[in-house]
């Protein structure tokens, strides 16, 4: 079993480095008592990134997946080095930083132009993917023509007001208590999940989320908005592009 170490509360978000200990080895991965690395899951890729012994030794981290309740750390190294490893040992996990803070403003922006789409549709979001500058989003229904271009002005607002994210724990009761609320996320939470980890984007979204995102709007920077696709099942397809030149403010 892994401690999932970044879903802690925001700042976990911004670890970069991180001391654990080997629990197990299976074929071609590492298993960690804990980690601030973002195993793959609701449309965020997983996290690159190293784990070093204490006598030097690197190994690199090429992929980072959920296994039951544990985390699997994909390493590639020659097998001398990966020998070295052992359970009980303590590594230096290090993050890519660059890779996963992009990860954080993009999922950011995708969770805001999830809420707006909404708030101008009432269509919902039934998927997210994100990879590279790029995050596309799956909606209930059609979309009016032109939309992007007011999405594209919501979005530059909040990223102009730099609005505050922050991470809520609601008992599950309560959540289940406004089955009807106004959300923007089609995706259902699973039965055993309590409570519920809800990230609020101030007076912009609140969902359930088990992603990592950035601390204030402001960190996403400037979005692009692409005009809609329509999908064969009815619905259709946003997508947005973050800026490659990084987000105004500084991170970490
Ligand atoms: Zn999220």
């Amino acid at each position: 079993m892994t401690e999932l170490a970044y879903l802690a509360d925001m700042p976990s978000a911004y670890v970069r480095t991180f001391r654990a200990r080997i629990v197990s080895l299976p074929p071609g991965g590492v298993v960690l008592d804990r980690t601030f690395f973002y195993p793959a899951g609701g449309g965020q890729p997983g996290d690159r990134g190293t784990l070093r012994l204490d006598e030097g030794t690197e190994v690199a981290v090429v992929d980072v997946t959920k296994s039951g309740p544990s985390v699997l750390h994909r390493v590639r190294a020659p097998p001398a080095v990966v020998r070295r490893l052992g359970v009980g040992v303590e590594v230096d996990g290090t993050l890519d930083w660059e890779r996963r803070y992009r990860h954080m403003r993009l999922h950011t922006a995708q969770h805001l132009l999830s809420a707006r789409a909404f708030v101008r549709t009432r269509l919902r979001t039934r998927k997210a993917v994100l990879a590279g500058l790029r995050a596309t989003i799956d909606l209930e229904g059609p979309l009016p023509p032109a939309l992007e271009r007011e999405l594209s002005d919501d979005l530059a607002s909040v990223v102009g007001e730099d609005r505050p994210v922050t991470i809520l724990r609601v008992p599950r009761s309560e959540w289940d208590r406004e089955p009807n609320a106004q959300r923007s996320g089609l995706v259902p939470l699973p039965p055993q999940v309590d409570p519920v980890r809800v990230i609020e984007i101030d007076r912009s979204d609140v969902c359930p989320c088990g992603g990592t995102h950035v601390r204030s709007t402001g960190e996403i920077g400037r979005v692009t908005v692409e005009p809609a696709v329509p999908l064969p099942d009815g619905g259709s397809r946003l997508a947005l592009t973050l800026d490659g030149s990084g987000p105004p403010t500084a991170s970490g």
